[in-house]
């Protein structure tokens, strides 16, 4: 299925030379939204996977699904403040300054083979630091899933796992 012509771009959005890649055409397209889901599912079907971890915010949309579609559970990483419990934090570099994001610390432990899912990889730091997040919780990471590698920005060398991306730009 071609799912270029689901990905809408959007310049200058969120700010000035950004082309923001918008997932919303292709999430409203029940059949392709099944694709994303059941293709991704069948990628890491032999995997082990035993929790998916969806990144804040647009890795909460598909992640859940995955999450049934694999037979396992859910767990968020999270924006600074937003989780009530005891919490792993790390920060990233951004193109202007740093973010953060958190895990609980019981999310996943080291009974775990997680799935790290989000909807773009760009620079590749929000994926890296979800990853040392899932090894701070001792749990291992068998894979990272998204829907679009912006691969012209070289994220995928700061991912040391394998990772399927459903769209690559080069
Ligand atoms: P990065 O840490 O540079 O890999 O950025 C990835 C995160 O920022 C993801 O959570 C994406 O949702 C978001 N993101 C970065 N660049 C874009 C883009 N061009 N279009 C849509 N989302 C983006």
């Amino acid at each position: 299925m071609d799912l270029t012509k689901l990905i809408r771009d959007v310049p200058d959005f969120p700010k000035p030379g950004i082309v923001f890649k918008d997932i919303t055409p292709l999430l409203s397209d029940g059949r392709a939204l099944k694709y994303v889901v059941d293709t991704t599912a069948e990628r890491f079907a032999k995997e082990r996977i035993t929790m998916v971890i969806g990144i804040e915010s647009r890795g909460f949309i598909v992640a859940p699904a995955l999450a049934i579609a694999l037979g396992c559970g859910f767990a968020p990483i999270r924006k600074p403040g937003k989780l009530p419990w005891k919490c792993y934090e790390e920060s990233y570099s951004l193109e202007y300054g740093k973010d953060r994001i958190e895990i609980h610390e019981d999310a996943v432990s080291a009974k775990d083979r997680v799935l790290l899912v989000d909807d773009v990889l760009a620079t590749g730091g929000t994926m890296a630091a979800a990853m040392r997040l899932v090894r701070r919780c001792g749990a291992t990471i068998a894979g990272a899933a998204v829907l679009v590698d912006l691969a012209f920005l070289g994220g995928a060398k700061r991912v040391d796992c394998p990772l399927f991306a459903l769209l690559r730009y080069d």
